[in-house]
Protein backbone atom coordinates (compact mmCIF):
# COMPACT_ATOMS: atom_id res chain seq x y z
CA UNK A 1 0.00 0.00 0.00
CA UNK A 2 1.84 3.30 -0.82
CA UNK A 3 1.45 6.37 1.18
CA UNK A 4 -0.17 8.88 -0.59
CA UNK A 5 0.34 12.32 -0.01
CA UNK A 6 -1.69 15.05 -0.19
CA UNK A 7 -1.48 18.58 1.79
CA UNK A 8 -4.08 19.75 3.44
CA UNK A 9 -6.33 16.57 2.56
CA UNK A 10 -7.11 16.29 6.16
CA UNK A 11 -7.73 17.88 9.43
CA UNK A 12 -6.58 21.55 9.17
CA UNK A 13 -7.31 21.63 5.42
CA UNK A 14 -10.95 21.41 6.40
CA UNK A 15 -10.52 24.67 8.22
CA UNK A 16 -9.34 26.81 5.67
CA UNK A 17 -9.72 25.00 2.40
CA UNK A 18 -12.96 23.14 0.87
CA UNK A 19 -15.42 23.12 3.98
CA UNK A 20 -15.42 27.49 2.85
CA UNK A 21 -15.38 29.84 0.07
CA UNK A 22 -11.94 31.68 0.31
CA UNK A 23 -12.28 34.95 1.91
CA UNK A 24 -15.57 33.95 3.67
CA UNK A 25 -14.00 34.48 6.95
CA UNK A 26 -17.29 33.66 8.68
CA UNK A 27 -17.57 30.84 7.21
CA UNK A 28 -14.11 29.93 7.62
CA UNK A 29 -14.36 30.61 11.57
CA UNK A 30 -17.28 27.97 11.94
CA UNK A 31 -15.42 25.65 9.97
CA UNK A 32 -11.98 25.81 12.56
CA UNK A 33 -14.51 25.60 15.17
CA UNK A 34 -15.81 22.32 13.90
CA UNK A 35 -12.27 21.18 13.48
CA UNK A 36 -11.25 22.22 16.88
CA UNK A 37 -14.60 20.67 18.40
CA UNK A 38 -13.77 17.16 16.60
CA UNK A 39 -10.44 17.13 18.93
CA UNK A 40 -12.32 17.99 22.33
CA UNK A 41 -10.22 22.07 22.02
CA UNK A 42 -11.75 25.07 22.25
CA UNK A 43 -11.84 27.64 19.41
CA UNK A 44 -9.39 30.70 19.99
CA UNK A 45 -8.00 33.24 17.18
CA UNK A 46 -4.76 32.13 17.07
CA UNK A 47 -5.59 28.99 16.89
CA UNK A 48 -7.44 29.54 13.96
CA UNK A 49 -4.55 31.98 12.57
CA UNK A 50 -2.15 29.30 13.02
CA UNK A 51 -4.22 26.51 11.29
CA UNK A 52 -5.28 28.93 8.04
CA UNK A 53 -1.76 29.58 8.06
CA UNK A 54 -0.12 26.29 7.55
CA UNK A 55 -2.77 24.55 5.68
CA UNK A 56 -2.77 27.60 2.68
CA UNK A 57 -0.19 25.31 0.64
CA UNK A 58 2.78 22.74 1.94
CA UNK A 59 4.54 24.48 4.53
CA UNK A 60 7.22 23.55 7.28
CA UNK A 61 7.27 26.48 9.36
CA UNK A 62 9.15 26.34 13.03
CA UNK A 63 7.74 28.35 15.92
CA UNK A 64 9.30 31.17 14.79
CA UNK A 65 8.86 31.77 11.17
CA UNK A 66 4.94 31.13 11.96
CA UNK A 67 4.99 33.80 14.47
CA UNK A 68 6.96 36.47 12.03
CA UNK A 69 4.50 35.43 9.50
CA UNK A 70 1.26 35.94 11.23
CA UNK A 71 2.74 39.31 12.73
CA UNK A 72 2.91 40.18 9.41
CA UNK A 73 -0.48 39.50 8.60
CA UNK A 74 -1.51 42.09 11.70
CA UNK A 75 -2.06 39.16 14.25
CA UNK A 76 -1.65 40.00 17.49
CA UNK A 77 -0.12 37.22 19.11
CA UNK A 78 2.89 36.48 21.39
CA UNK A 79 5.60 34.07 20.68
CA UNK A 80 5.01 32.04 23.50
CA UNK A 81 1.26 32.38 22.40
CA UNK A 82 2.30 30.36 19.09
CA UNK A 83 4.50 27.93 20.89
CA UNK A 84 1.99 26.88 23.07
CA UNK A 85 -1.00 26.80 20.45
CA UNK A 86 1.62 24.34 18.25
CA UNK A 87 1.80 22.05 21.12
CA UNK A 88 -1.65 21.84 21.42
CA UNK A 89 -2.51 21.63 18.29
CA UNK A 90 0.57 19.05 17.67
CA UNK A 91 -0.92 16.95 20.60
CA UNK A 92 -4.47 16.90 19.17
CA UNK A 93 -3.25 15.25 15.91
CA UNK A 94 -3.53 18.63 14.02
CA UNK A 95 0.14 19.18 13.22
CA UNK A 96 2.77 17.09 13.41
CA UNK A 97 6.13 18.29 13.80
CA UNK A 98 9.67 16.83 12.46
CA UNK A 99 13.35 17.97 12.88
CA UNK A 100 14.83 20.57 10.47
CA UNK A 101 18.51 21.06 9.36
CA UNK A 102 19.62 22.77 12.79
CA UNK A 103 18.04 20.51 15.19
CA UNK A 104 15.01 23.09 15.27
CA UNK A 105 11.18 22.35 15.23
CA UNK A 106 9.20 22.25 12.26
CA UNK A 107 5.31 22.20 11.80
CA UNK A 108 3.69 20.43 9.00
CA UNK A 109 -0.44 21.06 8.49
CA UNK A 110 -0.13 17.77 6.67
CA UNK A 111 -0.65 14.38 9.17
CA UNK A 112 -1.08 12.37 6.35
CA UNK A 113 1.77 9.33 6.16
CA UNK A 114 4.92 11.04 4.49
CA UNK A 115 8.62 12.23 5.27
CA UNK A 116 10.55 15.08 4.52
CA UNK A 117 13.94 15.61 2.90
CA UNK A 118 15.88 18.39 3.94
CA UNK A 119 18.63 20.05 2.41
CA UNK A 120 22.04 20.71 4.82
CA UNK A 121 22.55 23.97 3.25
CA UNK A 122 19.53 25.70 3.01
CA UNK A 123 16.90 23.98 5.35
CA UNK A 124 14.91 23.68 2.38
CA UNK A 125 12.19 21.09 3.04
CA UNK A 126 10.58 18.60 0.59
CA UNK A 127 8.02 16.48 1.25
CA UNK A 128 8.28 12.48 0.32
CA UNK A 129 5.96 9.20 -0.18
CA UNK A 130 7.38 6.46 1.87
CA UNK A 131 8.18 3.04 0.34
CA UNK A 132 6.74 0.01 1.46
CA UNK A 133 9.16 -3.52 1.88
CA UNK A 134 7.20 -6.47 1.44
CA UNK A 135 3.67 -4.44 0.86
CA UNK A 136 4.28 -3.04 4.41
CA UNK A 137 4.67 0.79 5.06
CA UNK A 138 8.44 1.51 5.83
CA UNK A 139 8.04 2.26 9.47
CA UNK A 140 5.81 -0.11 10.12
CA UNK A 141 8.67 -2.35 8.46
CA UNK A 142 11.25 -1.16 10.31
CA UNK A 143 9.50 -1.49 13.72
CA UNK A 144 8.62 -5.32 13.27
CA UNK A 145 11.83 -6.11 11.90
CA UNK A 146 13.71 -4.48 15.30
CA UNK A 147 11.69 -5.86 17.49
CA UNK A 148 12.18 -9.17 15.39
CA UNK A 149 15.70 -8.92 16.09
CA UNK A 150 15.83 -7.41 19.72
CA UNK A 151 13.10 -8.16 21.58
CA UNK A 152 12.60 -4.98 22.49
CA UNK A 153 9.16 -2.43 21.85
CA UNK A 154 9.85 0.26 19.31
CA UNK A 155 7.69 2.69 20.32
CA UNK A 156 8.73 5.22 17.46
CA UNK A 157 10.10 5.12 14.02
CA UNK A 158 11.73 8.13 12.73
CA UNK A 159 13.29 8.22 9.50
CA UNK A 160 15.78 11.50 8.82
CA UNK A 161 16.80 12.21 4.95
CA UNK A 162 19.27 15.19 4.78
CA UNK A 163 20.49 15.87 1.07
CA UNK A 164 20.91 19.03 -1.43
CA UNK A 165 19.04 19.39 -4.79
CA UNK A 166 20.69 17.67 -7.77
CA UNK A 167 22.08 20.54 -9.86
CA UNK A 168 20.45 20.84 -13.34
CA UNK A 169 21.85 18.45 -16.01
CA UNK A 170 23.30 16.47 -13.40
CA UNK A 171 21.89 13.28 -14.22
CA UNK A 172 20.65 10.91 -11.78
CA UNK A 173 22.79 7.38 -11.71
CA UNK A 174 20.90 4.07 -11.64
ZN1 LIG B 1 5.46 17.67 5.05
Amino acid sequence: MAARIEHGAVSAGDAAGAGAPRGDATGRAACVRDVLRARGLRYSRPREAILAYMAERPRHESAESLYQALRERGEDVSLSTVYLNLGVLVDAGLLRVFEGVQGESLYDASVEPHDHLVCRETGEVVDVPLPSVEGVPLPAFVKAYVERATGWVVDEVRLSLRGRPRPHGEVAED
